[in-house]
């Protein structure tokens, strides 16, 4: 394979947008300082709500295509080139939320073998061999059957690539400490009447809050929240990015848009206070 630079990141998300919200200021940030960034995407977000009207005629394998075309500009906007389709795009289709027949498509990510599905993300792992691999819980943060999938896929991929000559050193999940949640939306509380929204979300809608304890990093990616929210705002039938920092999802509930971004390390050494930076401890060396 090509030489990648020493330091390496993959990421494993379930639709196009997910990167963005959950990680664009890390991902920028990595790629600003010469690590590698790898994004994994399991489906094209098929069944996703489109929000501009004018956009809303789109829907099954064209809106796939209309949103892998919003995630090259969203790549575009945090300097990653090597992103992925898991399977090549159109493998797995986005599978609706829990509970509805779309669950029901053979073709979905919700119906996929996680051992065969796991086993194409492992030739990425063994292509690529990051130190540092992102995901879901294993809730997918907050119960959507692809998110939950692509936590399982991952998990395994790591196993698999381990017993395959990679073992990813470190495994973290998206995580939002508690504390952080509440305080954003008091200033949301405080903002909205000068927003383009009418209400607001709580902390119960977002993915991944959990008490501050179990935060092990924080990536501060202030100086890259411009570059996160341009990656937002190029998946635009999905979010609308305000002017100042929130974002509203087709539900038309506002948001805050996080710049510092958590997370929690289930594989690897436990650090004994708070990281800053998701390759802390780790050997790294030019892979070949
Ligand atoms: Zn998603």
């Amino acid at each position: 394979m090509t030489e990648l630079p020493e330091r390496r990141l993959m990421l494993v998300h379930a639709h196009p947008d997910d990167e963005s919200i959950n990680n664009g200021a890390t991902m920028a940030r990595y790629t600003a300082e010469g690590a590698h960034v790898t994004l994994v995407t399991c489906t094209l977000g098929e069944r996703g709500e489109v929000i501009p009207p004018e956009l809303r005629h789109l829907s099954g394998p064209a809106l796939g295509g209309h949103r892998l075309g919003e995630l090259r500009e969203a790549m575009a906007a945090l300097g990653v080139t090597d992103f992925r389709l898991l399977g090549g795009a159109g493998r797995y289709s986005d599978s609706g939320m829990m509970g509805l027949p779309d669950n029901d498509d053979p073709g979905c990510f919700w119906q996929a073998d996680v051992d065969q599905a796991a086993g194409l993300l492992a030739e990425v792992v063994l292509d690529v061999r990051p130190q540092v691999l992102v995901t879901y819980d294993d809730n997918g943060g907050y119960g959507h059957p692809d998110h939950i999938q692509a936590h399982r896929v991952a998990t395994r991929a790591v196993e698999l690539a381990a017993g395959r000559g990679w073992d990813v050193p470190k495994v973290y999940w998206n995580r939002i400490p508690r504390s952080v949640a509440e305080e954003a939306f008091a200033r949301l509380e405080r903002d909205l009447h000068a927003l383009p929204f009418d209400k607001s979300a709580s902390v119960q809608d977002v993915p991944g809050v959990v008490d501050d304890g179990r935060i092990t990093t924080a990536v501060d990616g202030t100086a890259y929240a411009g570059a996160k929210a341009a990656a937002m705002r190029a998946h635009a039938t999905q979010i609308t990015v305000a002017d100042q920092p929130y974002f509203v999802l087709s539900n038309e509930l506002a948001q805050p848009l996080f710049t510092t971004e958590y997370y929690e390390l289930v594989r690897g050494e436990r650090p004994a206070g708070r990281e800053d930076d998701l390759f802390a401890g780790v050997a790294t060396g030019a892979a070949s």
